[in-house]
């Protein structure tokens, strides 16, 4: 039996569909420019994102830091959320590859940072200094509950940084949830920023792959960045044919994973052993905690074993995730909620 796996939407496989396209796919040498699947797949991103140009890369962390490299020196300085995925999650690579320092600010509770701690962030011209250069931003914000950041907040990003003469970059590696959610365009997001990168691999369940998108000379730019780093590929349509997919069809269909995820949540409301805000889900991440009286249940290993359905636990901050994607369905999340029924009714007798 397949599990049944909540713990991210990284896990998703390739749809039928996809998987079909791959096979087909019509191919060349993407490093000599000659792979027409890739370069319909970059068309198409450019399109959507509003852009002149898009770039493939192998991964959401390969496209930030391409991205970083190719608007920022050794010695310059990013302006950043604390939480962001690029700070945290990406192993340092903007200064162990790039000689690029992080600024690191506070986030608010939907992962904004503050923008007067952001103009008091950017430094003046002084020998001493790093020299500011870029301001991060995230969209859905992955460190805040998936939470979806309205366009308001990047114009005031964007205004900033036009007073000073600093370039932007969204990890948009969940942009098209947080578009959803809030139902626009993600255009009315990315039209604030100089470049973006989104993920195809994640809700968008393409195998690999995430693109760039930027004006043609940012995009000529992280071309030489992106081989630089080895993601010069060749016969990569493979994988771009699952990207034409993600985002023509799998972006269509995102807020049936934000429903499934809210009826994951009212349902989690209604045990009693659990610790949920509802009004959290913003889009297809549900977080919850486990009552005190409930907090020595080894409610992951007990999913696991005994129902074959997997979540994320962070011991560390006593939190649970369970992530809703494509191959989540009402039935999984109903198998979920009454499998975490059953367990604190044997353990606790609720
Ligand atoms: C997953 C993720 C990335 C990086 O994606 P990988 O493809 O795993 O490298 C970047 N930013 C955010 C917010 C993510 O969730």
């Amino acid at each position: 039996m397949n599990k049944i796996d909540f713990r991210s939407d990284t896990v998703t496989w390739p749809t039928p569909e996809m998987r079909e396209a791959m096979a087909t796919a019509e191919v060349g040498d993407d490093v000599y420019g000659e792979d027409p699947t890739i370069i319909e797949l970059e068309a198409l991103a450019a399109e959507m994102l509003g852009k002149e140009a898009g770039c493939l890369v192998t991964s959401g962390t390969q496209g930030n830091l391409t991205s970083m490299l190719t608007h920022a020196n050794r010695g310059d300085e990013a302006i950043i959320g604390e939480d962001a995925h690029v700070f945290q999650w990406e192993a340092g690579g903007m200064a162990v590859l790039g000689g690029i320092l992080p600024k690191p600010l506070p986030t608010d509770e939907i992962g904004r940072m503050d923008l007067d701690q952001v103009r008091a962030a950017i430094r003046g011209d002084n020998d001493h200094w790093p020299t500011s250069r870029l301001i991060c931003v995230e969209n859905s914000s992955g460190g805040n509950y998936g939470a979806a950041i309205g366009p308001e907040y990047f114009a005031g990003i964007r205004a900033i940084a036009d007073e000073h003469h600093l370039k932007v970059h969204l990890d948009g590696a969940r942009l098209f949830n947080a578009t959803t959610a809030l139902n626009i365009d993600p255009r009315q997001i990315t039209q604030h920023v100089d470049s973006v990168t989104v993920c195809l691999s994640k809700g968008l369940s393409a195998p690999v792959g995430s693109v760039i998108a930027g004006s043609h000379s940012f995009i000529k730019k992280a071309k030489r960045n992106r081989k630089l780093l080895g993601g010069g590929m060749r016969q990569g349509g493979v994988i771009a044919a699952a990207g034409l997919i993600a985002l023509r069809d799998m972006t269509q269909r995102l807020a049936i994973d934000h429903q499934n995820a809210r009826r994951l949540a009212h349902g989690l409301a209604q045990i009693p052993a659990v610790e949920i805000d509802p009004a959290k889900v913003y889009t297809n991440m549900v977080f919850f905690r486990l009552a005190e009286e409930a907090q020595q249940s080894n409610i992951v290993q007990t999913l696991r074993d005994e129902f074959n359905i997997w979540i994320g636990g962070y011991p560390q901050s006593g939190l649970f995730r369970a992530v809703t994607h494509y191959w989540i369905t009402e039935k999984e999340v109903d198998l979920l909620l009454e499998a975490m029924r059953t367990i604190f009714e044997r353990e606790f007798s609720y």
